[in-house]
């Protein structure tokens, strides 16, 4: 199952690589949260529906809500997508970077099976990587000093 949706994603990343964009850009937005070299390494894509792998499979794990929800982003290894009218909707935008990171520290296939583990025992609002990546987007609204973020997602993953 890890595979058949690590493959879809590699696909879905490929099928966007046009629209990708680096978040380089947010290097002033994000400074003293996210290091430049992290987000250089991160995109983001502009989409008008969020692309989801709609397995069967998934649902008979208990995934449908996820699955038929809504959101305004979604994170796929080093690439996210947002929905259009959220481009400038930073908190969104640092969210799913935290993501990112924790895509990085598990690897692939890890978060993968941990993310769907999650979403069946906890649901959306309730999964502990999803509480991590509130914990710190609130902070950042709050303008909170994150003393080296990605370090501190890593010790808490
Ligand atoms: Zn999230």
């Amino acid at each position: 199952m890890q595979n058949q949706i690590e493959a879809w994603i590699d696909e879905t990343i490929a099928a966007h690589s046009h629209l990708k964009k680096s978040c380089a850009c947010f290097e002033r937005t994000f400074q003293g949260y996210y290091p430049f070299e992290f987000l250089e390494d991160s995109y983001f894509v502009v989409v008008d529906k969020l692309p989801k792998p709609n397995f069967p499979e998934l649902r008979d794990l208990g995934l449908s809500d996820f699955l038929d929800a809504e959101f305004e982003g979604i994170t796929y290894k080093n690439t996210y997508f947002i929905t259009k009218g959220h481009e400038r909707n930073m908190s969104l935008h640092f969210h799913e970077l935290v993501h990112v990171q924790q895509w990085k520290l598990l690897g692939a296939s890890a978060f993968i099976s941990r993310y769907i583990q999650e979403m069946g025992s906890y649901g959306y609002m309730s999964a502990p990587l999803e509480i991590m990546a509130y914990d710190y987007q609130h902070k950042f609204e709050r303008k909170e000093t994150i003393s080296n973020l990605l370090h501190s997602i890593a010790i808490e993953m």
